[in-house]
């Protein structure tokens, strides 16, 4: 177990399109920083709450790893994450606490223009590229169907053209990205926003009052939002 601290540590994305809303949101919260010069690290000065600028892949990991109490992520990355963790038979490590209301995308098959979607039997046997083989294969099982998951990490789009698979499973916001590579989405695997996750068990020292606070003033603003 995690030595007890008496700060409290969120990571949030570093660069990308979860940093500023994460940001704007915990000072909404209350939370202000000391600057820091490698901004990696942002001291709390109105409360004992610091911040962690990082890429939004190593968020899951720094809960589950106790490094964090919390983290803002998009919930495709933390089901990502938590999906393989259970394929290698690790116990759950960090769950969703709250939506955030910013973020939104899908994760969604999409298949070239001119194919004729009739449903999954159409799958099989079928190359599908992502940068999110543990839900996809997840999904793939639940529904019987055995198809080829090709893992990339980046550039996911351009796979079919290139021919290193048939069609993607990929994050799709306004479509823009697929229709300019003549794919079309077919299905969805996944709604997902920006959430706010935290441990399977709250700490028992001093973060535990702070965490709570931080939840409260959380649900106050986000509800004011929408
Ligand atoms: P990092 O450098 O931190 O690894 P990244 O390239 O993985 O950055 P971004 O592209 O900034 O990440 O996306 C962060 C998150 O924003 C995604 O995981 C997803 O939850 C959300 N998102 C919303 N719309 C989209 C979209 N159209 N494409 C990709 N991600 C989206
Ligand atoms: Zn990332």
């Amino acid at each position: 177990t995690a030595p007890a601290r008496d700060r409290l540590r969120i990571a949030i994305q570093k660069n990308g399109r979860l940093a500023e809303p994460a940001r704007s949101l915990l000072t909404a919260c209350g939370l202000s920083w000391r600057q820091s010069r490698d901004k990696l690290f942002c001291y709390g000065e109105s409360l004992p709450v610091d911040l962690l600028l990082v890429r939004d892949d190593d968020i899951p990991g720094l809960i589950a790893d106790g490094v964090c109490d919390f983290g803002i992520v998009g919930r495709n990355e933390l089901d990502e994450q938590g999906a393989a963790r259970r394929r290698i038979g690790l116990p759950d490590a960090y769950q969703a606490l709250r939506g955030l209301n910013f973020g939104q995308c899908r994760l969604m098959l999409a298949v070239p223009e001119e194919w004729e979607w009739t449903g999954v039997e159409q799958l099989a046997g079928k190359r599908i590229a992502t940068s999110y083989p543990a839900i996809l294969a997840d999904w793939l099982a639940e529904r019987g169907v055995d198809a080829q998951v090709v893992e990339l990490s980046g550039s996911v789009e351009i796979a079919p053209r290139l021919g290193t698979a048939d069609l993607i499973c990929d994050l799709v916001s306004s479509g823009a990205t697929l229709a300019a590579n003549q794919l079309k989405p077919v299905e969805t695997l996944l709604e997902s926003e920006a959430v706010l996750a935290g441990p399977v068990r709250t700490p028992d020292d001093a973060r535990a009052g702070l965490m709570a606070m931080l939840l409260r003033r959380l649900d106050g603003v986000v509800k004011v939002q929408d």
